[in-house]
């Protein structure tokens, strides 16, 4: 039989086996995996090591500072190397009250599995095993050499795989990689080829180590004055940042770039007025404005500040301390590090040497090229199944660790998985369309298959 001939029956396997799936997937969903309060994860990391031998791959579970990091490995046809990643732990449940069904119980309400972790990220995690067990039922091996690593720390922000990932360049080393997704749109798949980087600042002031009564407060320094003060220097009211150097290493778009960006459909801007009962979206942006303005500029967001009394009714004092939160959201090539020094130039040139800044958070930004074999393995993977190319966001929206990937192993990547808009991660009643995770293994099974 010639390659290929077979892959209709590999994708049938998929659907015959969705029960099975299904199953698979409710199993991992009720061993909780919380790594913020560390709930379940060692059991976690032992149920999966056994659930990927099952599929066939030879798996191991590794140490690290922190929560231990899975890999496997299954040999394949071609020559070339695919590697994916996941993560097996969760976001907390809470409040469960708010749950239709408990969220480790994995129920199945209305073709939906309703649990924490569902889509996020243990669907991506089944659907990625169901495609591995497909080839290796129907054609008895893989199309290509497949690489996992699921780590148990994504929700805390990683701190182990830069590390581990660093010492084990050779257990990784791959020609592309499938990163996880949950977002996708109904019809096709969706890929983004990066991530947003985060640079995550804490400004604190004081003026007093008291607050004073308010009557005093033509001789006393606020600290509520002082950070409001200086947090008006740094953005003007047309979304611009005033501080020096914050957009120096901004890089220009390529010319593929902008064409992918200009092939994004327009958002809903009305659909989210009304859902959200927006006021009106920043600078007025047209719908067919938003994309481009969400993929490809960095953000300067306040997260919050606070000082002297917030409570309820009346108390007037002069705020001895003050304190914001800032979050920027970084797009290549800037650096976190470098955001935080022209934070701290910029509040010593407008007098504000006073107030101390801390880093509390960083990540890279980082960007895949467009054209990489992987990608277009992606692209060939829904003409097959769909018959349309699917939609490309050229960097990523959200601030995964993707980068250390792409910049330290220099493997380009697509991000892509189960999961869409109404799969409700991190909230309460998370759920996926057992449709979902079938049509997620059969993608997963054609981009191994183009991919060789
Ligand atoms: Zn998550």
């Amino acid at each position: 039989m010639a390659r290929g001939e077979d892959f209709q029956k590999i994708l049938e396997y998929i659907e015959k086996n969705i029960e099975k799936s299904v199953s698979d997937l409710q199993e991992l969903c009720r061993q909780p995996s919380i790594s913020t309060t560390n709930v379940g994860i060692k059991e976690m990391a032992d149920l999966l090591h056994s659930r990927i031998e099952k599929a066939g791959l030879s798996s191991s579970i590794n140490k690290t500072d922190g929560n231990p990091i899975l890999t496997a490995n299954i040999k394949g046809a071609s020559d070339k190397t695919l590697l994916f990643y996941n993560h097996y732990d969760v976001q907390p449940a809470d409040p469960e009250s708010e749950w239709i069904s408990p969220p480790f119980e994995a129920n199945i309400v209305d073709e939906h599995v309703i649990a924490r972790g569902s889509t996020d990220n243990k669907g991506n995690i089944i659907s990625r095993l169901a495609a591995f067990e497909a080839f290796l039922a129907i054609r008895g091996e893989l199309p290509c050499n497949i690489k996992y690593i699921i780590e148990g720390e994504e929700e805390i922000g990683s701190p182990s795989l830069e590390k581990f990932i660093m010492k084990n360049k050779d257990l990784l080393t791959a020609d592309g990689c499938i990163w996880e997704d949950n977002t996708t749109r109904v019809d096709i798949p969706v890929l983004s080829l990066g991530n947003k980087g985060l640079c995550y600042l804490e400004l604190t002031c004081r003026t007093a180590n008291v607050d004073f009564h308010s009557s005093s407060g033509q001789i006393y320094e606020n600290a509520a004055w002082r950070i409001i003060w200086a947090l008006a220097s740094m953005k003007d009211e047309n979304e611009n940042v005033l501080i020096d150097g914050f957009y120096d290493d901004v890089l220009d778009l390529t010319e593929t770039e902008n064409i992918l960006v200009e092939k994004i459909k327009p958002y809903d801007g009305a659909d989210r007025v009304k859902k959200f009962e927006l006021r009106k979206f920043l600078l007025d942006l047209k719908d067919e404005q938003l994309p481009r303005r969400h993929l490809t500029n960095p953000t300067f967001n306040v997260a919050g500040f606070d000082a002297g009394y917030t409570g309820e009714g009346v108390k007037t004092i002069v705020s001895g301390r003050g304190r914001a939160k800032i979050d920027c959201r970084l797009v290549p090539n800037q650096d976190p590090k470098k955001i935080r020094d022209c934070v701290q130039n910029h509040l010593r040139k407008h007098g504000f040497d006073d107030i101390k800044v801390e880093l509390l958070f960083s990540s890279y930004p980082a960007k895949s090229d467009p054209d990489a074999e992987i990608v277009k393995a992606c692209i060939r993977a829904s003409q097959r199944l769909y018959g349309q190319d699917a939609e490309i966001n050229p960097f990523g929206s959200g601030s995964t660790p993707c980068y250390i990937v792409l910049r330290n192993l220099g493997i380009p990547l697509a991000s892509t998985g189960v999961g869409r808009i109404t799969s409700r991660t991190h909230s309460a009643n998370e759920n996926l369309k057992i449709e979902d995770l079938m049509d997620g293994a059969k993608y997963m099974a054609a981009i191994c298959e183009e991919f060789v």
